[in-house]
């Protein structure tokens, strides 16, 4: 089954082509970063006009880089949420009318099952059950995962997600717009241990987070007098330390409480390599292991989209089939359920 994957939410374009036998046959993603960059921030209404630009162009292209005709389709997948409005129904819309034109039904996704289940798409997948930590750029989230459509929340930030917390932390350094990889590149040349920042809800006993804290107290150093601008690459480190030791603990005790050995790890911070190397070292001394998507998979993109989609197909999944557009920006991940 050929399934036509496509993903709008927010400020990336992606479109990509799964295969449920012969896998990821290609895709395209096109990043409006730099639409955005001067505003600071997303502007949704200059989103949702890109996306209609790009959509068309990246379609073409996915398909031809497969080798594949827009004919060979047997179903489409798009997200359908959460995210914004605007944005999401240009992918949606797109879908629709495809699977409408080609007779072959449209499937819409929830953004988070495509990074939850985007490490699946990997060489060596793991199987369920596993805990997957969720850190996005809107999201931090624990899930004990049992298979598609399984999924129990353990635990989740009361305020920043991890990525924002990141990208909010890189505007008080003074980096450009999105800092997160930014930030990250910085910490990487920095020394940790020169600043004391806080660990928010470390030995909370829970299996919740807390990130903005960790900004103030980062703000308050910089404001602080006889702040030297030299010393944010090892500001960087401290920020960046704090957070990940944070995420590691919090990710061992979901294991731990679970009885589960196995953690994938999803979304932009995934792509984090302080993360990924501190996670891979406390779970090797224990006899777990780690998954993680590609690096290029760990942000936004239409290969977990096509991916999820052909998974919850697969599974007999009905469509309803009246070309209707159906979005959901504001849509819990809990509220998902397998596929019937
Ligand atoms: P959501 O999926 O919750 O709707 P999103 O789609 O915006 O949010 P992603 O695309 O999964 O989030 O990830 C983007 C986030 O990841 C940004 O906040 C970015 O700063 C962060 N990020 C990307 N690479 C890194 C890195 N190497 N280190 C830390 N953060 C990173
Ligand atoms: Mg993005
Ligand atoms: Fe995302």
């Amino acid at each position: 089954m050929k399934v036509l994957g496509i993903e709008s939410s927010c400020d990336e374009t992606g479109v990509a082509l799964y295969d449920t036998e012969r896998g990821l046959l290609g895709h395209r993603v096109h990043s409006q970063i730099d639409l955005h960059a001067a505003y600071g921030g997303v502007v949704p209404e200059l989103a949702s006009r890109d996306h209609i630009r790009r959509l068309p162009l990246l379609v073409r292209e996915t398909l031809a880089d497969a080798g594949c005709a827009l004919g060979e389709l047997d179903a489409l997948a798009y997200t359908a949420g959460p995210g914004l409005a605007g944005a999401l129904l240009v992918g949606a819309g797109m879908a629709e009318a495809l699977a409408m034109a080609l007779g072959v039904p449209a499937l819409p996704v929830h953004h988070l099952e495509g990074h939850l289940l985007s490490p699946l798409l990997a060489a060596d997948p793991p199987a369920f059950p596993f805990v997957a930590l969720l850190v996005s750029g809107g999201h931090t989230q624990l899930m004990r995962v049992s298979g598609v459509g399984e999924y129990e929340l353990l635990g989740e930030s009361l305020d920043d997600a991890a990525g924002e917390a990141f990208d909010k932390t890189a505007k008080l350094l003074g980096l450009g717009y999105p800092g997160g990889p930014q930030l990250a590149r910085l910490a990487e040349q920095g020394t940790t241990g020169r600043f004391r920042l806080p660990r928010p809800m470390l030995n909370s006993g829970d299996l919740d987070f807390s990130f903005s804290g960790l900004k103030t107290a980062v703000l308050n150093v910089v404001s602080a007098p006889g702040w030297h601008a030299v010393d944010a690459v090892d500001l960087a480190a401290d920020f960046q330390q704090a957070v990940v030791e944070v995420l590691v603990r919090k990710a061992l005790a979901a294991l731990r409480r679970t009885g589960l050995r196995h953690l994938v790890v999803a979304g932009g911070v995934g792509a984090n390599r302080q993360l990924r190397a501190q996670l891979d070292e406390a779970a090797r001394r224990r006899g777990w292991r780690v998954y993680y998507p590609e690096p290029e998979l760990c942000t936004d993109n239409g290969a977990m989209i096509a991916f999820a989609g052909a998974l919850r197909l697969a599974a007999g999944e009905r469509v309803a089939g009246d070309g209707e557009i159906r979005i959901r920006p504001r849509w819990p991940l809990t509220e998902l359920v397998k596929p019937v």
